[in-house]
């Protein structure tokens, strides 16, 4: 068999045949919900579009393909309306009395799920620093059923080193799943099923989709067993996209990898420039040599991603100045567009988290760095901190 192809070329491939009825080279939207069947039945394989779309299922096969490129094996996916659909989905595999292991750093919506939602159905969840494997190691108990990990996390960057984790993890139980939130990295920037995870869940909404005008979710796992338990669960619970917002997120994949490269380069020039500016307490980028995870970055990343954190010395109200004073970064939550974002997560996106043990600083700001000219952002950026 001639080698797998790269990711640039699964990106625009994967799961993507020219149409067998009218040779389109896009995949249509099929926008029907329901399908003639020949016989009582009998069907071409679609009888209900909650069940199986032919969109959807193009997507899905899509970002199986990429998230096991270099993977030998095959893995499966499932798309769903939203990341959080999916996250919920997942945690479904976990039985009351069970326990999940959480990034103590983990997104503001995963949080709320599952301390305000899936606590109340009988799961434990902890929440441990998973840039410290040491730390994860502890927190195992018996009843431990899933590792929840994001890297880098959102907001303040961590790096979990996912091997190292999932070595350990596996040692502990083989029963304890592992999953990864690769929504900030992306399956072109790295493959967490390549390094011992089972699973993979993406916010499509970011940079799969890619483009600010979607709003998904996804599953990868590894084994046919749970493929099958969630697929189940995927038709049992609904939570699916539509064909047109599977169709935008297939579209915006096409391009992932020229829009990866170009975030992180863009970001990596950003983060060096606002690197020891006097307003500035510290820039959060993986890539900077000062970052802690620096190196498990660099062995289990392909480049470092659009993501910068910024803490600024004035609190608050610098933080605030600060996202209000850009003009071509627009204020706004949300990340993983071709175009600059800037928040602060104590007053947005992580609100949900005041108070708890994953409250963020006052005076973090968070860009999503987009796919603009370098120039133009970075005098935008020169001129807001003139403003703090
Ligand atoms: C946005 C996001 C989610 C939630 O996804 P939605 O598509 O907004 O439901 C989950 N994880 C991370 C890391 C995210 O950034």
């Amino acid at each position: 068999m001639p080698h797998k192809p790269e990711l640039e070329t699964l990106a625009i491939h994967a799961g993507q045949e020219p149409d067998p009825t009218t040779g389109a080279v896009i995949t249509p939207i099929y926008q029907t919900s329901t399908y003639a069947q020949e016989s009582v039945g009998v069907t071409r394989g679609f009888d209900y579009s909650r069940t199986a779309n032919p969109t959807r299922l193009a997507l899905e096969k899509c970002i199986a393909e990429l998230e096991a490129q270099k993977l030998d094996q095959p893995a499966y996916g499932l798309a769903f309306s939203s990341g959080m659909a999916a996250i919920d989905t997942l945690l479904r595999l976990v039985k009351p009395g069970e326990h999940v292991i959480a990034s103590n750093d983990v997104y503001g919506g995963t949080f709320r799920l599952f301390d305000k939602v899936l606590k109340e159905f009988g799961l434990a969840f902890s929440y441990a620093d998973v840039s410290q494997p040491d730390v994860v190691q502890m927190a195992l108990r018996p009843e431990t059923r899933l590792v929840w990990l994001e890297t880098p996390t959102n907001p303040m960057l961590k790096i979990a080193d996912i091997s190292e984790i999932s070595a350990r993890v596996k040692k502990y139980s083989p029963l304890i799943k592992i999953a990864v939130d690769n929504t900030f990295a992306s399956p072109y920037l790295q493959q967490p099923l390549s390094l011992g995870a089972d699973f993979v869940i993406h916010s499509s909404t970011k940079y799969l989709g890619g483009h600010s005008d979607v709003v998904g979710g996804a599953i990868v796992a590894k084994d046919w067993a749970s493929f099958e338990m969630l697929k189940f669960l995927q038709n049992a619970v609904g939570a699916v996209p539509g064909p047109m917002d599977c169709w935008l997120v297939l579209r915006g994949i096409k391009t992932l990898a020229l829009r990866m490269d170009r975030h992180s380069s863009n970001a990596m020039k950003i983060a060096l420039f606002l690197e020891g500016r006097p307003q500035i307490e510290k820039v959060i980028y993986p890539g900077l040599e000062s970052h802690p995870g620096h190196e498990v970055a660099k062995s289990q990343m392909r480049l470092f991603g659009g993501m910068i954190s910024v803490i600024f010395k004035g609190g608050g109200a610098a933080a605030h100045k600060f996202a209000e004073s850009t003009q071509i970064f627009t204020l706004g939550e949300s990340l993983g567009g071709v175009e600059s974002l800037i928040e602060v997560p104590a007053a947005m996106t992580h609100t949900s988290v005041t108070g708890s043990p994953l409250e963020v600083p006052e005076g973090l700001v968070r860009l999503s760095v987009g796919i603009e000219n370098i120039d133009d952002l970075m005098d935008d950026l020169a001129q807001a901190l003139k403003k703090v």
